[in-house]
């Protein structure tokens, strides 16, 4: 029986994710991409294209920011004292940052005057148009458990990677 990419299937891809032609993110077919359909393992309008899909469809679809990584927010940027921050810190660098509560935060270095830097908390493709070149590997039903925790657990799954109480699924879009 041939399944379709529905709420609750695992379905396997290899994609390539292009901002502007340049290639931002790619998982080929020998180290695809799974996601728990439904979940929001994957930005809003991939998940929409992919819905009813079967194996080996491809599929090409260029996203506007409200259906994939969101619109850049200018006001989403924070001042903090130098002194709080590694030493070698520079202008266009990354930065994890915790709040009091123990949340991450990728940041971006946007600015350094004397002792304040200028942080971007905006994801790094927030207000970008996106294209995905996908094509459909594998799909198969969701256990239980699966459908519990909201993302699959592969053969190469491993629940120390995952701290399954505070799973967050930026976490999940972030991870290689
Ligand atoms: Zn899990």
């Amino acid at each position: 029986m041939s399944q379709i990419i529905e709420d609750n299937k695992v379905a396997t891809v290899a994609y390539r994710l292009t901002v502007e032609g340049e290639i931002i993110d790619e998982a080929t077919a020998d180290d695809p991409l799974e996601y728990l359909h439904g979940a929001e393992n994957i930005v809003p309008g991939l998940e929409k294209a992919l819905t009813g899909k079967k194996v080996g469809d491809k599929l090409t679809v260029t996203l506007q920011p409200d259906e994939a990584y969101g619109e850049y927010n200018p006001e989403d940027v924070e001042k903090l004292d130098r002194a709080d921050l590694p030493e070698d810190i520079e202008v266009g660098i990354e930065l994890l940052l915790e709040d009091e509560e123990g949340n991450f935060f990728e940041v971006v270095v946007t600015e350094i005057n004397g002792d304040e830097v200028v942080v971007d908390f905006n994801y790094p493709l927030a207000g970008k148009v996106v294209t995905y070149d996908v094509e459909v590997l594998d799909i198969r039903d969701a256990d239980d458990e699966e459908i519990a925790h909201g993302h699959p657990h592969g053969d190469d799954y491993d629940d120390e990677d995952y701290d399954d109480e505070d799973y967050d699924d930026e976490d999940y879009d972030d991870e290689d």
